[in-house]
């Protein structure tokens, strides 16, 4: 918080009082640009923040600090603000500088990192959202808009968790939280407290009434969720009366049902690189799936992915369209050459709706919509699960007609219009093109008449023309001429024609270029008439781009359409890991079959040396659940798919320095989360869980955890781990089984061979693997010596070399449930 600015002295200036009593209207952590001449200007508190950021010298005039950026690059610096997680005010000159008046100014937008819609602050791969949380009785509440495409929806949760990967899955760039119930959710790094008053539920269901013109909310499937709609009316509160944004393109509210999604937390997300990757959009799942043609279609398909579906006809719909353009590839590629025509419908539509854009935006509009026809040609024969897909003839042709070739980026500027448009605009024009041609004549005409071969008509925005003769044919200059200004080497001289042309010309101009103005904000506002047409049609293209984008990477990599039941089976021929099978360059991908049958392998024990390929396997086993539920095909020969409900996915004693928690404590976290939320419907992925402590503890708690989800949650799980005594589990559990990944010995070398096989591993090769990894041999020679010395003397060496077993050998020894039996020596 700032303190309120002060003029340090008894008396304001007239210009100072006005930026005060601007400043005072607006919540002090918003940043004030006050234009001033060609600056935009900071003063006080403001100027001390940004100076830093934007990197230009704080002064001071008359005790006050302040700081400016030049008007025509304001664009970058206000970028800069936005991205530093500011919220900047831009104050514009609404009134001409006259002698003796103040200039008067106005606040025209506030710009703030959620609402952005210059397409230099946003990036066209991925919505951003504002967002706001509500809590009322035990429900958390959620609305998202994307205000550059008018997406606008709710959803409601029941736990704090749940709303946390949700917001993890949507990183809202800015989070509007009720000022009253900011101890509640303070912790969010994009936490903003606005006004308590619009999220009371009952003014806030009437601000949306009012806004979408409905008497209730019941026809957007609202009606149960108080918590939603309460936050969903506060953000509009919040674009309208603070942020000053007309918001007629958000048409409606969409509620996002949780149990429709798969739900994949936080952790999950990460640890299975859905979308961003330590190494890179490359390396993650949708940098391997997206093969899309547009910005709508990529924005789309990372939602499908961090939302994937339980519902089994959506699902099919989705995957018959794919078989379809996969039987007819010549289709395909047509629909793909048409979409590549289609720019960011969405977002153009968006910007026009809001009083933004330029004649630029309403071309690439005309373009993107030209080639729908063709598009709907080639979608013809196929049931096209998109069905609002519609052409704008009409509107294409009249846009053409109206929009230059080369329009300006600026409304101002003239040269929007096309010649032919509008008969007013054209004899505007040509009364200034014969001006011109009649001024570029005179300079001729001029030095014949005076005999000065050096005469000039030149041009500029002071004097407007005038007749340049240098110094040294100052004799020769005619008595009609008025001199107006004297240079180094030149005189400057006027004559009443010449004033008289200028008059008609640049009359002309200025009313040509005012004519143009509005002539673009009528083709603008027609636009604006289609909005609802337009954006149903923008999501149709998006879903048609996903789904040909699918079946460009189905074909490409040999994805098939995976088989969905709603039993709680697994089973995949010859699956691979979809990303990795992409990047691998020194090997080739093994791929491996995976059998999850509830009777007797719903927990599978993985079990095998470092390095020998578990965590690839397990990880491909998830990826091509949650891919089957996108409505992808899948990397696999065959795939039969039980449908899941959730998908966890846990590595042990990852580190998360950046939450500023201990790596073990983050583990548990994340385990507990599974325990409290896994249904039978679910598939946990385990690796290496229990690692981050000492040997006993960490063994028993993935003893217990493993116990736990076969006994009493009955989810299918895959369980890679070191600790080889987990394998006695599959020695009293029904369901458990065992397996490993092959691996072979030779001249004391290791071979890895990639491929899954059931039993437990024999042994851990760990110190094959670390001489692979370049430990130096005398340090490797004597760390067989100890291990050859630990394995005589431990006390149970046997258990270590006992070999692959039949996954159902019944053992006479059996630990007693929660107390494993521990070799630990082995491990050594
Ligand atoms: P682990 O978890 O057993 O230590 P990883 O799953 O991390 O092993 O795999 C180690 C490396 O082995 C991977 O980075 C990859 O290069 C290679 N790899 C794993 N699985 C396969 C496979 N099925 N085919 C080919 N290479 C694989
Ligand atoms: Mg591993």
């Amino acid at each position: 918080m700032q303190a309120p600015p002060q003029m340090s002295g008894p008396k304001l200036t007239p210009m100072m009082a006005q930026y005060q009593a601007m400043r005072r209207s607006l919540p002090a952590d918003v940043l004030l640009l006050y234009r001033l001449g060609d600056f935009y200007e900071m003063f006080f508190e403001d100027a001390k923040t940004a100076a830093p950021i934007l990197n230009v010298a704080l002064t001071k005039r008359n005790t006050v600090p302040m700081c400016g950026v030049p008007y025509h690059a304001a664009d970058g610096y206000i970028a800069k603000l936005v991205k530093a997680g500011m919220r900047v005010a831009i104050a514009e000159q609404t009134s001409e500088p006259s002698p003796g008046k103040i200039v008067e100014r106005e606040i025209a937008r506030i710009i703030s990192a959620g609402s952005v819609l210059e397409s230099h602050l946003l990036d066209d791969q991925r919505p951003n959202y504002l967002a706001a949380v509500f809590l009322l009785g035990k429900a958390r509440g959620l609305a998202c808009v994307d205000h550059s495409t008018g997406e606008f929806t709710v959803a409601e949760f029941a736990d704090q968790a749940q709303l946390d990967d949700e917001l993890a899955r949507l990183t809202p760039s800015e989070l509007l939280v009720s000022d009253e119930q900011l101890s509640q959710f303070g912790g969010y790094p994009a936490a903003q407290p606005y006004d308590g008053y619009a999220f009371l539920p009952d003014p806030a269901r009437q601000m949306l009434c009012d806004h979408f013109g409905v008497h209730s909310l019941d026809g957007f499937g609202c009606a149960d969720a108080p918590a939603s709609t309460a936050a969903a009316g506060a953000i509009l509160h919040y674009l309208i009366h603070q942020l000053r944004r007309p918001c007629d393109h958000l048409r409606s509210l969409r509620v996002r049902e949780n149990d429709r999604h798969v739900l994949i937390d936080a952790a999950s997300q990460r640890n299975l690189d859905l979308i961003d990757s330590r190494s890179g959009k490359k390396h993650t799942l949708l940098g391997v799936l997206d093969r899309t043609k547009t910005p709508m279609g990529a924005r789309l398909l990372r939602d499908w992915i961090l939302h994937p579906l339980r519902d089994r006809e959506a699902l099919g719909v989705r995957h018959d369209f794919i078989a379809a353009l996969l039987a007819q590839p010549f289709i395909l590629s047509k629909c793909r050459e048409s979409l590549q025509g289609i720019r960011d419908i969405e977002r153009t539509v968006g910007r026009l709706s809001q009083g933004a854009g330029n004649a630029r935006d309403l071309q690439a509009l005309a373009n993107s919509l030209a080639h729908i026809p063709a598009l709907l040609e080639d979608l013809g024969s196929l049931s096209s699960p998109c069905a609002e897909i519609r052409p704008f003839p009409d509107l294409v042709e009249h846009l053409e007609a109206s929009i230059s070739d080369e329009p300006p980026a600026n409304l101002k500027d003239g040269g929007m219009i096309r010649d032919g448009h509008s008969s007013e605009l054209d004899e505007l024009r040509a009364l200034s093109r014969d001006g011109k041609s009649w001024i570029a004549k005179l300079q001729e005409e001029e030095r014949q008449r005076t005999g000065i071969d050096s005469l000039k008509v030149k041009f500029n925005n002071v004097f407007g023309y005038f007749i340049e003769v240098t110094s040294s044919k100052l004799a020769m200059v005619p008595d009609d001429y008025t001199r107006k200004q004297t240079m180094a080497n030149c005189e400057r001289y006027i004559t009443p024609a010449l004033k008289e042309m200028e008059n008609k010309v640049l009359g002309a101009e200025e009313r040509a270029k005012k004519l143009e103005t509005e002539l673009f904000l009528e083709l603008r506002q027609q636009v604006c008439t289609r909005l609802d047409e337009l954006q149903k049609t923008a999501a149709g293209i998006a879903e048609v781009d996903v789904l040909c984008g699918l079946a460009e990477t189905a074909q490409l990599h040999g994805h098939v359409r995976p088989v969905l039941e709603d039993s709680r089976n697994l089973a995949i021929a010859n699956g691979r890991h979809p990303v990795l099978e992409q990047t691998l360059v020194d090997e080739k991908f093994v791929p491996n079959d995976s059998t999850f049958d509830p009777d007797d392998s719903l927990l599978q024990i993985l079990t095998g040396p470092n390095m020998a390929g578990k965590s690839t396997y397990i990880r491909q086993v998830a990826l091509i659940a949650l891919m089957a539920q996108t409505g992808a095909f899948v990397p696999a020969s065959d795939a039969v798919v039980g449908m899941v409900d959730r998908i966890f996915c846990r590595v042990g004693a990852s580190d998360d320095l950046s939450r500023g928690q201990s790596t073990f404590m983050v583990e548990m976290n994340e385990t507990a989360l599974i325990l409290n939320h896994a249904t039978d419907r679910s598939l946990v992925i385990l690796d290496e869980i229990g690692r981050g402590t000492a040997t006993f503890d960490g063994l028993s708690i993935a003893w217990a955890v493993a116990e736990h989800l076969h006994d009493v949650v009955g989810c299918r799980t895959l369980f890679a781990t070191h600790y080889h005594e987990l394998t006695d589990l599959a020695n009293t559990r029904p369901a458990v089984a065992n397996f490993n990944v092959a691996v072979r010995e030779w001249n004391d070398e290791i071979i890895f061979l990639r491929k899954i096989l059931p039993g437990a591993a024999d042994k851990s090769y760990g110190i094959q693997v670390a001489r692979l990894a370049g430990l130096p041999k005398p340090i490797i020679e004597r760390a067989k010596t100890i291990l050859s010395h630990l394995e005589l003397h431990s006390t149970k060496p046997e258990a270590k070399k006992q070999g692959p077993k039949a996954k159902n050998t019944r053992q006479q020894s059996l630990p007693a449930a929660n107390q494993p039996q521990m070799d630990l020596f082995g491990e050594l």
